[in-house]
């Protein structure tokens, strides 16, 4: 049976109509679902007896089950269990600005990067929209927060799993869903070309973030796969034409690599790709793993990367470093035999 957590608001309207039923109905389950949170549907009293019984014949509302949690000053990270016993993982991260949540889009990921915990455990499955849309509301639900900005780069690839995260970021952009402003809100890719092109048709003004790692090919193909599919320069026609379209301006993210793509010559070569374009650069600090020789880039290299950057023009920016003593880094703790526990 469907879960409820599925459904965008389009969905559950045409759900409705199918039924004579009136459409602001659907705003009323809404906000049963979404601002008083009930669990059952017989607590949504401002309906009909009719309509609770042929949404209980149609739906359920589903749930998912908090595993382990481990918290530092900075920031919360979560492993869940989903309905099918997999296992998935979110990281909340408390900046002065207000909380953010890192959320994941599938279960393990088919991109293997050679770097990367969640590519070293090959793609289940992907996620319903409701198991994306209910790591956000147990969050919120257990910590007492309220959630005022997403980013999806968690377990998974988001453009492999195109409609559910449209699904996910219309829930959660909806008034009378999670009310999370497009503009606080990130989708991170590897770069599936012929996504970013779908992506740049979706009206919501979603912040977009591009994992380049990398300033030509020959370093991109040994360190992400993707790189054989669609090349830099693909790549980059993409992220103008995105820019070109939607007007807005691109992330870069740059993970820094010990020896790898951190020398001088790469941030040079970084910048002539990029000059011109509305784009900010966003260097992340290696997250170590036990399973990967890869090292994180010295504060040295990483100054010296930034400056080359930032004086020839890139907006360059350091990602700040959450809870690497909580195993942070996506994939971490699911991979740390969390995952089948
Ligand atoms: N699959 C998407 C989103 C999830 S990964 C993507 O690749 O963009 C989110 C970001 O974390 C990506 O930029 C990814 O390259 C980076 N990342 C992966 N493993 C990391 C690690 N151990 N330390 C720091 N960043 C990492
Ligand atoms: Fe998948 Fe992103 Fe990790 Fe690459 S970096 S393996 S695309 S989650």
């Amino acid at each position: 049976m469907t879960n409820i957590y599925d459904l965008p608001k389009d969905e559950l309207i045409s759900w409705l109509e199918k039924r004579n039923i009136k459409s602001f109905k659907a705003v009323q389950i809404y906000e049963w679902l979404y601002i008083h949170r009930v669990k059952s549907f017989d607590e949504m009293t401002n309906l009909k007896k009719e309509l609770i019984e042929e949404l209980k014949k149609n739906f359920r509302i589903g749930d998912i089950e908090i595993k382990v949690k481990e918290e530092c000053d900075t920031a919360l990270k979560y492993l869940f269990e989903l309905e099918d016993k997999n296992r998935i993982e979110a990281v909340v991260m408390k900046h002065d600005y207000g909380i953010s949540v890192c959320v994941s889009s599938q279960i393990g990921c088919n991109m293997g990067c050679a770097f990367c915990e969640s590519g070293r455990l090959k793609k289940i499955r992907d996620l319903n929209p409701s198991e994306i849309v209910l790591q956000l509301l147990k969050i919120e639900e257990d910590a007492h927060i309220k959630i005022s900005s997403v980013v999806i780069m968690g377990i998974g690839e988001p453009f492999d799993n195109y409609d559910n995260i449209i699904k996910f970021l219309k829930i959660i952009n909806d008034p009378k869903g999670l009310a999370i402003g497009a503009r606080h809100i990130t989708v991170s890719t590897s770069g599936l070309v012929p996504k970013i092109k779908e992506f740049s048709n979706f009206p919501l003004q979603i912040n977009l973030a591009i994992s380049l790692h990398a300033p030509n090919d020959e370093i991109r193909n040994k360190i992400m796969k993707i790189n054989k599919v669609y090349s830099i320069d693909t790549l980059i026609e993409a992220i103008k034409e995105y820019i070109a379209k939607t007007n807005r301006r691109v992330t870069i993210e740059y993970v820094m690599l010990e020896g790898v793509n951190d020398s001088r010559e790469c941030a040079y070569e970084l910048v002539k790709l990029l000059k011109g374009m509305n784009v900010y650069v966003n260097l992340i600090p290696y997250n170590e793993t036990s399973h990967f020789e890869f090292k994180k880039s010295s504060t040295k290299r990483k100054d010296e990367f930034f400056e080359i950057l930032n004086k020839n023009g890139i907006t360059v920016t350091v990602r700040r470093e959450f809870g690497s003593g909580i195993s942070a880094a996506c994939g971490q703790l699911r991979a740390q035999g969390g995952a089948n526990e």
